[in-house]
Parts: C-alpha cells; structure tokens; sequence
C-alpha cells in the first residue's frame, strides 16, 4: 500500500476514534441534526434507537407507507409530531419541515435513488445505506443531484466506525504485518422465500449486491485501491424456485494495481461465516465476525505477538458513531468519511463481478 493510502486510512481512523469530539464540534448549544427516516424496516429501526442514544442526531419526521399504523407507532417512540409522518407520496412536503436537515434511506435497494434525487431536490442531506443503488447509472444520478443541490452524501459503510475495523487499519499502516499480499473474505446468509432481497428488481441483484459487498468494500477501505482484474462464479443450486431472479451463491477474485489479490465469497442460500483474512508478508489479521453488529472477533499474528481480542461495543452502537459522524459533517461543512463516491466505487466494482460471472446487470 502506497504511504499516502496508510496517511488517509490513518487520518480516518483517528476521526472515528475521536468520537466525542464529533459531539463538541457541534456545540453543546446547537440543535442536534434532525433525520427524517425513510422506509421503517430492520435497519431504520435500528438507526432510530441509535439516534435515541445521540446527544447531536435526532429522529425528528417519518417516511412510511403505513403512516397510520408503523408511522404512529415510532413518531410515539421518538416524540415526533403527527404532521411530521409523510408518504412516499408526501415526502417532497419534507423541504418545508426546518426540523429536517437530512434524510437516513433504509428502502429496497431499488428504491435508493428516487428517495436520495428527491430529499437533495427538498434541500436535505442524505444518509444512504448501502448498497448505494443498483447500478452505477443510478449512483452518478445520486452524486449530481446532491451536488446540484449541494446538500451532502454518505453512504452507510457502519462497519467503518466499528473501534475494531479502525485497530485493524491502524495495526496495517504501521507496517507491523508487513506489505500486504492478500485477503480472503465472506458473507453467507439465508433469505426467506418472498423477502425482497430475492426480486430483480427490488434488490438489483442477489447475494453478491447485499453481503459480497461487505468483503468488497473491506478490502478497498483497507487497501486504499480499486480492482482491476476480476474472475467470478455464481451458481444456484437450490431448484426450489427461491431463486428464481437472482443469484444464490457468487464466488470472485479480484486483483489490484500493486498486485495484492483476494478471493471472496458470499451466499442468500448457505450458512457460513462473516469473515476477513488479511495476510501480510510478514503477519496476518482475521476478522471473525468481521460484519456482525457486534461482537466482531480480531485474531492474528502480529510479528512476535499474537493478537485475540473480542469488540465491545453493542448494537445499536456502529450507528450511533455513522449519526454522529454525518451530524458533525453538517454542522461544520465537511466531507464525509463515505461519500456517495465510494458507493459508486463499489457499484462498478459489483458491474464488474457480475460481468465476469457472465450475468451482466442489464
Ligand atoms: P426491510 O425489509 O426490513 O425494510 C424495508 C422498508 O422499506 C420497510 O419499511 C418496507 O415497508 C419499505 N418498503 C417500501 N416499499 C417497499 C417495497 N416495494 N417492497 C418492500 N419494502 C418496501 O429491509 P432492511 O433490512 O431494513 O433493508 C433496507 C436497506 O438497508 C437495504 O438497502 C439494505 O441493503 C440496507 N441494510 C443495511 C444494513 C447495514 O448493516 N448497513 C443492514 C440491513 C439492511
């Protein structure tokens, strides 16, 4: 890894160790950054109890397509007012709430582009879970509306905030295993018949879209590079009619421009783990859990030393620090540490893949 890369991933690990600094920036006597959540599944629940733990982000308006039901029940939770519970339909009336100065997207993959397009269009900054979209076509759109607007983008990379993804980062820059040669990582998981993620066109793509790209976006936030070289595999096994769109299990490597390569692996249709080997000329690193919650799991040998040390943070907690982080962007004018460009860079990555697995995204 080039060294200007180890001063970058450096300067971005002490940002999110500093976590109470992002705090003060914003000033103990400034409001904290008001979200509107959009789509109130799984992950916005989520994003909703961490902001509930926040001193400078808060929940402050709704965006559900069940505003009598789900919309009362979290606007009671979070002590939002009825006229701040909007409908995908209603949701451009959002540019005139000024308790409002971002939205956190936690819709179908699909649906990430319209709702990031329409909140820079109502003059409020996005927080956008990942994957950013479901093609690069619609992750430019994304970029050059916030940018138009000039309202800020960040896509949802939780894990980068995670204290031990920044020990892992600051134990590759000092050198201390090394150059680097090489990783191997993955995320293996079930999906129910019927879910979303197993529709074309609300998922964009299966397995690889949703979970490769956490050993994806791992192994570019550490190497500070972009894949050249790709060779891919997908394969579906099961005949049940479960996957019928999209793919069940997708194995790939990929290589960089210093030459490091890796292996990945992910899967809508097997148990494995959620793991990342980094190996070093001269020591390596294993995540295991590597994208849980919580809980993630730091094995190695680090020289002479052998490193096992188990994450002590708990869920929601990955969450809190991403609120905080793009709070503190807004509130001083900064970039954030995932911007809607490293989205992009994912997504050609993934076109990539699929390309090479002979399954184009159309
Ligand atoms: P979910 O199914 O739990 O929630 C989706 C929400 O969108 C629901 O409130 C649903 O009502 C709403 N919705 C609106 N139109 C819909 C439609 N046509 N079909 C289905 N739902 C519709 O999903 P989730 O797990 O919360 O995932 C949402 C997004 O968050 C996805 O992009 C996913 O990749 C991402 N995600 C990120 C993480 C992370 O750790 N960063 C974890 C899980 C999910």
């Amino acid at each position: 890894m080039e060294r200007r890369n180890f001063t970058k991933l450096s300067a971005l690990a002490l940002a999110w160790t500093c976590v109470p600094s992002y705090a003060q920036n914003i000033g103990a006597s400034r409001k904290p950054v008001g979200y509107a959540a959009i789509g109130l599944g799984t992950i916005s629940d989520i994003f909703m109890r961490a902001c509930a733990q926040s001193q400078t982000a808060k929940i402050t308006a709704l965006v559900t397509g069940h505003p009598d039901t789900k919309g009362v029940k979290y606007a009671e939770m979070h002590g939002i007012p009825k006229t701040s519970i909007y409908t995908y339909e209603t949701f451009d009336r959002i540019r005139d709430n000024q308790e409002v100065d971002a939205v956190y997207v936690g819709l179908p993959n699909s649906m990430h582009c319209e709702f990031t397009v329409r909140a820079a269009q109502a003059g409020k900054h996005v927080l956008c879970e990942k994957p950013m979209a479901i093609s690069s076509a619609e992750c430019r759109r994304m970029i050059d509306a916030c940018r138009q607007a000039k309202v800020k983008l960040m896509i949802g990379y939780r894990v980068h905030s995670d204290p031990t993804w920044i020990q892992v980062i600051e134990i590759i820059g000092s050198g201390r295993i090394g150059q680097l040669q090489s990783f191997q990582g993955g995320f293996f998981a079930q999906q129910p018949v019927g879910a979303w993620r197993l529709s074309k066109t609300l998922g964009g793509g299966g397995a690889l879209m949703d979970l490769g790209i956490y050993p994806l976006n791992a192994i570019r936030h550490i190497t500070g590079e972009e894949p050249t070289d790709f060779t891919a595999i997908l394969s579906t096994r099961e005949q049940s009619g479960r996957f019928a769109e999209v793919e069940q299990s997708m194995e790939w490597t990929m290589k960089f421009s210093s030459g490091i390569i890796a292996s990945c692996g992910c899967s809508y249709g097997q148990s494995g783990p959620s793991f990342l080997n980094i190996n070093g000329e001269s020591g390596y690193l294993v995540m295991e859990p590597a994208f849980h919650y919580d809980g993630l799991h730091l094995r190695g040998a680090v020289g002479r030393e052998s490193i096992d040390q188990l994450g002590t943070g708990k869920l929601p907690f990955q969450f809190v620090l991403e609120a905080e982080h793009f709070a503190s962007c807004i509130r001083n004018n900064k970039e954030p540490e995932s911007p809607g460009e490293e989205g992009l860079k994912d997504m050609l990555a993934i076109e990539a893949i699929y390309k090479a697995a002979g399954a184009p995204i159309a």
